[in-house]
């Protein structure tokens, strides 16, 4: 159960970073509606921008790139202080659970009480999960907005060199199709290799993708250092199965905050728009 102040904190939260990506989501939906999916079609002329044209849109996708980064450091922020309220909570949880068991032994209170306090630490520690959980979402997201900047300084990779990377990030862009649903052959890899599942920590499209719209709807983050061992037999790996992937070391230089190995295309911001103050 959220305490008083736990709720007055979702409801800020929701406030401040729900405002101006409603429209972000609206306009998301509607464009994958439109979309059409695998068909044959000629691909519209190149548009004419003019120089004057381009530095504007240049500019708006910088506002929003920041106005995201931002929203995310709130966001982030917010989360911080739920999980502070939760720890409290887990602490206090704690505490009952300790005081029930000794009561229990005096004969004082019956087994059926300690259960119920035992029950409610259990439930405090999952509260407590989701919000890391969520926070180590919005690490990622950081991060692969900065990729992004980054790849969008590089040249493009050529079939003759796939390959393309700087010290915060490699990018492979392989020649197989890639969907979600390979995800299924990666994860074999990974349990033959290391006996255990492939460390998920987002599969297609989550809600903290939503919430600061970002598309990330084909692609897989892996929960993988890309320089540890499993990292380098993962990648390895993607690269003998032609599999496109940026493995990301963090998001700023020096922190591995956000390191994890994306595969699929890149993720984008669903718009380039900078978002209203509304
Ligand atoms: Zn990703």
């Amino acid at each position: 159960m959220m305490t008083g102040k736990q709720t007055q904190f979702v409801t800020i939260m929701s406030r401040v970073t729900l405002a101006g990506l409603i429209l972000l989501l609206a306009a998301s939906g509607a464009a994958a509606q439109r979309k059409p999916r695998k068909s044959v079609v000629t691909p519209p002329p190149a548009p004419t921008v003019t120089p004057e044209e381009l530095k504007e849109l240049s500019d708006a996708a910088s506002q929003s790139r920041e106005t995201l980064i931002a929203s995310s450091q709130t966001y982030r922020d917010s989360l911080e202080r739920l999980l502070e309220l939760q720890k409290q909570d887990e602490a206090r949880a704690q505490a009952l659970v300790e005081k029930r068991k000794q009561l229990l032994e005096l004969g004082v209170i019956a087994k059926r009480e300690l259960t119920e306090s035992e029950q409610a630490l259990a439930g405090a520690r999952e509260k407590s999960a989701e919000t890391i959980k969520l926070i180590e979402d919005v690490d990622n997201l950081v991060a692969e907005v900065r990729t992004a900047e980054e790849l969008a300084k590089m040249p493009p990779p050529m079939p003759s060199e796939p390959v393309r990377s700087t010290g915060l990030l490699i990018r492979y862009v392989g020649t197989s199709r890639w969907s979600l649903g390979d995800f299924g052959k990666v994860d074999a890899f990974f349990r033959l290799s290391f006996k255990k599942p492939l460390p998920v920590s987002a599969l297609g499209q989550t809600a903290t993708h939503n919430h600061l719209g970002f598309d990330h709807r084909e692609a897989i983050d892996v929960a993988v250092h890309p320089d540890s061992e499993e990292g380098q037999a993962l990648i390895n790996y993607l690269r003998t199965q032609g599999i496109s992937f940026i493995a990301i070391r963090g998001a700023i230089a020096g922190s591995a905050t956000g390191a994890h190995i994306h595969i699929g295309p890149p993720s984008r911001r669903l718009v380039v728009a900078p978002l209203t103050s509304r």
